[in-house]
C-alpha cells in the first residue's frame, strides 16, 4: 500500500477500482472495495503497512457498481465495520433494485453481466448518508451528493486540506480503454448524464487542491482549476 499523502494510503493491485484507506488516529476508513474477492488482498495490505482489519471502522462505498462495492460485504463481515453510503443508493447495494442505465448499450451490458458474470453478495448499508453531512473521519470529512453515475454517487471532501475523493463522478482514466485523462464519467456505464455533468459543475465550487479517483491516479494539485478547464472545454 502506498501513502500517497498524510494518513492517505493507495492500496496496491485490488483489482476493479482505487481503494483508499484513511487513517484518522485509532480507527481506519477503506472509501471503496474493489471487485468480489479483494477481502484476503486488502487485509494483507494493512497487515503490512501495520494496521490491523479490527482496526477498521468503516467502509464508505462511493456507489453500488461491482467495481466498487463487489468486496465490501466480505470486508464489512470480517472486519466488523460499518458501512456507509447515500442513501439513494442502498436499494442498489442491498439488491432490493436494480440500477437505471441511459443508453441501449448500458442496457446490454447490464444483461451480459447478470448472465455471464459472478453474482456479486449484497451489502448491507448500516447508516444511509446525505448530502453536507459530516463524518468524524479525517478530522471531518463532508458528504457531497454527486447524482448521476448512479442515482445516489457520492464525493467526500475534507475542507482544510482541500482533498475530493470522488469515486466515479470523474474519471481520471478510462478503466476500459486505459486511456489517462481527466473526462465525465464514462456514458456506457452512467445512470445519468445530465445529472452526471450537474454534479461535475457542483464540485467545481469547491476549493480543492487534491483530486483522488475511482479510475486513474489522483491529481495532487491544482484539483479545482483542472475541473473548470475540463467544464471549458466540454461548455467550447
Ligand atoms: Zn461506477
Ligand atoms: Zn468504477
Amino acid at each position: 500500500m502506498k501513502k500517497i499523502l498524510e494518513n492517505i494510503y493507495l492500496l496496491e493491485e485490488v483489482r476493479g477500482c482505487n481503494v483508499y484507506l484513511l487513517d484518522s488516529g485509532k480507527e481506519l476508513t477503506l472509501i471503496d472495495t474493489g471487485l468480489k474477492g479483494q477481502g484476503e488482498k486488502i487485509e494483507a495490505q494493512l497487515q503490512e503497512a501495520g494496521f490491523s482489519l479490527s482496526q477498521l471502522r468503516y467502509i464508505i462505498l462511493t456507489h453500488a457498481h461491482r467495481d466498487h462495492m463487489g468486496s465490501a460485504n466480505e470486508v464489512a463481515t470480517r472486519a466488523v465495520a460499518r458501512v456507509l453510503a447515500h442513501e439513494g443508493e442502498i436499494p442498489y447495494l442491498e439488491q432490493t433494485e436494480t440500477l437505471p442505465v441511459s443508453s441501449v448499450m448500458g442496457m446490454l451490458f447490464t444483461w451480459l453481466e447478470k448472465k455471464f458474470l459472478p453474482k456479486v453478495p449484497p451489502c448491507l448499508v448500516d447508516k444511509g448518508l446525505k448530502d453536507k453531512e459530516s463524518l468524524d473521519i479525517l478530522e471531518g470529512l463532508q458528504v457531497i451528493y454527486t447524482p448521476g453515475h448512479t442515482p445516489g454517487t457520492i464525493s467526500l471532501y475534507q475542507p482544510e486540506r482541500k482533498i475530493l475523493f470522488c469515486g466515479d463522478a470523474l474519471f481520471n482514466q478510462n478503466p476500459a480503454t486505459g486511456k489517462k485523462g481527466l473526462r465525465l464519467p464514462i456514458s456506457l456505464f452512467t445512470a445519468d448524464k445530465k445529472d452526471a455533468l450537474e454534479s461535475v459543475k457542483k464540485l467545481s465550487t469547491f476549493p480543492i487542491q487534491s483530486i483522488f479517483f475511482g479510475h486513474g491516479v489522483p491529481i495532487l494539485e491544482n484539483g479545482r482549476e483542472r475541473i473548470q478547464s475540463l467544464l471549458e472545454k466540454k461548455s467550447g
